[in-house]
């Protein structure tokens, strides 16, 4: 087997036709990772034993004739989404030796098919950044280039599928998580409608922004491991109920907001143009639309993520779980426990999330950015009334290098300029690959997003496979 190409659906014809078993095809990525994690950093931890122990299951499951999708599928997990008895740290030293206490709703429905977990990859500690620099534990390499970023926050993810590390993988996209760092490592990312997927079970960076979604070689694996973890969850009260609405049949229109794609690079621009004349030769329709709003949606989302990051972290206190540093008097444990425990970019968030909840501050920038949010949604609606996707970029530009943006967090922000709008709406999105730009005689991944109505995954699936 050959796993720089593998894809499930092979894996799964071969699996089921004996060619190989399970246990063959974990041991596979386990040689794998042996090889190749000490230079790429994906992983934060492999489960080389338990792998195996579910891969041995998974072939008598196979044996009795009974395998569902991803019967001995072997994936990779973010540190973010907690597994019972295993350590979910968010890349954090707060929850270096946090042990989950039970099971993601994700990962009750992959065990129920007898899935293989790998193990737990690297990300942003709690999800904030773009680049797995904020890390706690190192950041992670792109496959393609190793002087550069794999992107970010689920940059282990995406770039344990690109090595062949891992079949697919799970992540989670607050603004931009999943679809950037697929981009960036050239695979596919989905970041599902808002309450697609249960977050029962995903440590809350933002919990109006947060999804957890599924990155994948292609558009079919990410629609595998999507169709197998999404549906109506009662443990998370923002779970949408089961809506997985058909594609339309026949020509479809696909809509583009020029007047907002104004600082591309280049050759991210004439990639994106080709890709939009491959659509047109298979028969879509491309037109322009507007979305006025989006101008204020990197301003919006760096208020309300910061807002609800420190809201979330606030549990973090040195008394209820995770790091605790002993101090005489309680305040002081909270303040030695969180200035030891978080990382820089962490407590920016917490403290700016506090300043524009604050009661002087609230109505200036909380509230307004609130407001703006509604005109931001307001807009999606407008346009999804006329076309069945919106496309753009997923990034204005290629993985940059590894400390290229450390010192200047803004810069770092601007990066999210497509991704964050898309959140802030909750509708659907998916970054497929789009091409190639070169860089230092290197080619690099650039990625094509295409977005749907709410509820529109398989509009996009279908649209997705045919870039
Ligand atoms: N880069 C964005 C941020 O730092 C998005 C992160 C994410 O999607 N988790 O907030």
């Amino acid at each position: 087997m050959d796993l720089s190409t593998l894809t499930i659906t092979e894996a799964r014809r071969a699996l089921d036709a004996k060619e190989y078993s399970a246990l063959d095809l974990t041991n596979a990525y386990l040689d794998a990772i042996e090889k190749k994690n000490g230079e790429i950093h994906a992983y934060l931890e492999v489960w080389a034993d338990s792998a195996r122990e579910e891969a041995k299951a998974a072939d008598a499951v196979i044996a009795a004739g009974k395998s569902q999708p991803l019967t001995g599928i072997p994936i990779a997990v973010k540190d973010n989404i907690l597994i019972e008895g295993r350590i979910a740290s968010a890349a954090s030293k707060i929850l270096e030796n946090y042990k989950a206490s039970y099971d993601a709703t994700v990962i009750s429905k992959l065990k129920a098919q007898g899935v293989v977990f790998l193990g737990r990859t690297n990300m942003d500690e709690f999800a904030l950044g773009s680049s797995t620099e904020n890390s706690a534990y190192g950041p992670t390499k792109n496959p393609h280039d190793t002087s550069r970023v794999p992107g970010g926050t689920s940059g282990g993810s995406a770039a344990a599928v690109a090595a062949g590390m891992a079949l697919a993988a799970l992540g989670s996209d607050t603004g931009g998580s999943i679809r950037q760092p697929a981009a960036f490592c050239g695979i596919a990312g989905l970041k599902p409608t808002y309450g697609a997927v249960s977050r029962s079970g995903l440590i809350a960076a933002a919990s109006s922004l947060d999804q957890i979604g599924t990155l994948g070689k292609n558009v079919e694996d990410a629609k595998i491991l999507f169709d197998a973890v999404r549906g109506h969850d009662a443990m998370d009260s923002t779970s949408l109920p089961d809506a997985n609405i058909p594609p339309k049949a026949g020509r479809k229109a696909i809509g583009v907001p020029r007047e907002f794609l104004t600082d591309l690079t280049p050759e991210i621009r004439a990639q994106f143009e080709s890709t939009l004349d491959t659509l047109k030769n298979k028969g879509y329709t491309i037109v322009d639309v507007a979305l006025p709003s989006l101008q204020y949606a990197l301003a919006v989302y760096y208020i309300i993520n910061p807002a609800e990051v420190s809201t979330n972290l606030a549990r973090l206190d040195g008394i209820r779980y995770g790091l605790s540093v002993p101090a005489d008097v309680i305040g002081e444990v909270y303040s030695k426990t969180r200035a030891a425990g978080f990382g820089p970019e962490t407590r920016r968030r917490v403290l700016v999330g506090t300043f524009v909840l604050s009661s002087g501050y609230a109505d200036a920038y909380y509230r307004k950015a609130r407001s703006v949010r509604e005109l931001i949604r307001a807009d999606f609606a407008k346009a999804f009334e006329t076309v069945d996707a919106i496309v753009m970029p997923t990034t204005p530009s290629p993985a940059f290098k590894l400390g290229e943006k450390n010192s200047d967090p803004v810069s770092l922000y601007l990066e999210d300029i497509f991704t964050v709008p898309v959140n802030l709406a909750g509708v659907p999105a998916i970054s497929v690959p789009g091409g190639t730009v070169e860089r230092d005689g290197k080619k690099l991944p650039v990625g094509f997003q295409i977005i749907g109505a709410w509820g529109g995954e398989q509009t996009i699936f279908a649209i997705g496979k045919d870039v």
